[in-house]
C-alpha cells in the first residue's frame, strides 16, 4: 500500500504514548465547554481573560462584517489593506509603546515573516532553548547561523555575542515561555543587545493582555533594539498577530517579508474585533486581577508546580503515560487539563492553564482533585 510507511509512524507513536488526537468542540470558549458532549471545565485555553466570547468583540466583528464584507479580497500589498487593518495597527502600536506595527494572520506566520526577512546567510540568531516551535522553525527557514542557549541563561548568551563576527545578530526569545510559565529577563537582554549591537526579537504571546498592566512583557523597556511581537488569538480573545517597532523596520518587513507578502490579508472584521479587543483589555482591570487571585490560589493549594507567576502553570509528571492517565482521569471528573508530551517539551507535564473566566470554586476543585490523584499514584 501506498502509504504503510506513515502507518507504521503513527503505530509506533501510539506505542509511545505520543498519538495525538482533536477533540470536538460544541460550545464558545468559556471556563464551561462541551467537549465530546460532555461539559467540562476549560483548564487547556490560552483565553486568559475570558474575552473569547465577550459580547462587545462579537459586536464589533458583527458591525465589521457588515461594514466591510467577509473576505478581505487580496493580500495588504495589493488591494486588502482596509482602513481597519491600519487603525488596529496604529491601536496596538501605540498599546505597546512602539512606533509602529504591522498585523499578520497568526503567531506562527508573524514569527516566519520577521525572522526570516531580519536574518539571513552570513547573519546570527541567539536563541533560548526553550522557545516555541514557530521560532524555531523560523530560525530554521532563515539560513542564519543558529546558536541556541541554554533557558534564560545570560552569560551564554553574552559569550556567544561577545565572540560573533557575524554581520545582523538578532536574540530571540519567548517573551513567557509557552510551556513552562516562566518569563525572559527582557530589560537585561536588551542591555547585552546594546552592549553587542544586537537586535532582540521577543514573541510576547502569552504576555500580551496580561503583564505589564495588559500593555505586555516589554512595558517599560524603550530601546528601539527591540523588536516586539505578540499573538491577538489568545489573551486578546480573537486572532493573528502584531509585530511592534521602530518605523524601518515595519517598512522593511512590508517590503521584504514573504509570509506576509504572499498571502490574504486577513478579514477587516477581525481587526474591528481586535480594536474592541484592545479597549476592554485597556479598561477591564478586574480581569487581570481575578486572573492573578486564581494562580495565587492554585499555587497555594497545590504543590509540585513549576516556578510561574503567569496563567501557564505546568506539573511536571513521570513519564508520557502518567501524564496521559492523569489527564484522563480529571476529564472522568469533569476538568480538562492537557498533558503535554515530547517533542512538544523535553519533558512530560500537566500544562494548566487559568483565565478570569474561571470561578474561585473551579481553581479549588481543580487542586484538591489532582492532590487526591497524585496521593494515588
Ligand atoms: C501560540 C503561539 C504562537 C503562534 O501564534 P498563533 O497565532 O497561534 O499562530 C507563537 N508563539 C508562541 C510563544 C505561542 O505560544
Amino acid at each position: 500500500m501506498p502509504f504503510d510507511a506513515l502507518e507504521a509512524d503513527l503505530e509506533a507513536r501510539r506505542a509511545a504514548d505520543l498519538y495525538r488526537r482533536r477533540r470536538i468542540l460544541g460550545s464558545p470558549q468559556g471556563a464551561i465547554v462541551d467537549v465530546d458532549g460532555r461539559r467540562l471545565v476549560n483548564f487547556c485555553s490560552n483565553d486568559y481573560l475570558g474575552l473569547a466570547s465577550h459580547p462587545d468583540i462579537i459586536a464589533a466583528a458583527q458591525a465589521g462584517a457588515a461594514r466591510w464584507g467577509v473576505g478581505s479580497g487580496a493580500s495588504h500589498l495589493v488591494c486588502g489593506h482596509s482602513a481597519a487593518h491600519e487603525a488596529m495597527e496604529a491601536r496596538l502600536a501605540a498599546f505597546v509603546g512602539k512606533p509602529a506595527a504591522l498585523s499578520l494572520s497568526t503567531g506562527y506566520m508573524a514569527n516566519l515573516a520577521a525572522i526570516t526577512a531580519l536574518v539571513g546567510r552570513g547573519d546570527a540568531i541567539f536563541a533560548d532553548k526553550l522557545n516555541h516551535a514557530s521560532l524555531n522553525d523560523a530560525c530554521q527557514l532563515s539560513h542564519a547561523t543558529f546558536k541556541r542557549f541554554p533557558h534564560n541563561d545570560l552569560e551564554r548568551l553574552e559569550r556567544l555575542l561577545a565572540t560573533t563576527e557575524a554581520r545582523r545578530r538578532l536574540i530571540v526569545v519567548d517573551a513567557v515561555f509557552s510551556m513552562d510559565g516562566d518569563s525572559a529577563p527582557l530589560a537585561e537582554i536588551v542591555r547585552l543587545a546594546e552592549r553587542y549591537d544586537a537586535w532582540v526579537y521577543a514573541d510576547d504571546a502569552h504576555g500580551f493582555g496580561v503583564l505589564g498592566d495588559g500593555h505586555g512583557s516589554a512595558a517599560g523597556i524603550a530601546s528601539p533594539r527591540l523588536i516586539y511581537m505578540a499573538t491577538l488569538g489568545k489573551a486578546a480573545g480573537v486572532a493573528g498577530a502584531f509585530i511592534a517597532a521602530e518605523p524601518v523596520v515595519i517598512d522593511y518587513l512590508v517590503n521584504v517579508a514573504r509570509p506576509y507578502i504572499y498571502t490574504t490579508a486577513a478579514p477587516p472584521l477581525l481587526a474591528e474585533a481586535v480594536l474592541a479587543s484592545v479597549e476592554l483589555i485597556e479598561r477591564e482591570h478586574w480581569r487581570r486581577e481575578a486572573l492573578a487571585a486564581h494562580i495565587a490560589r492554585l499555587r497555594a493549594l497545590l504543590s509540585g508546580l513549576l516556578p510561574s507567576q503567569t496563567p501557564i502553570q505546568p506539573l511536571v509528571v513521570a513519564d508520557n503515560a502518567a501524564a496521559l492517565a492523569l489527564s484522563q482521569r480529571l476529564r472522568d471528573d469533569g476538568l480538562w487539563v492537557s498533558a503535554i508530551r515530547p517533542p512538544t517539551v523535553p519533558t512530560p507535564r500537566l500544562r494548566i492553564c487559568l483565565s478570569a473566566a474561571h470561578e474561585a470554586g473551579d481553581i479549588t476543585r481543580l487542586a484538591t482533585t489532582l492532590a487526591s490523584l497524585l496521593d494515588k499514584q
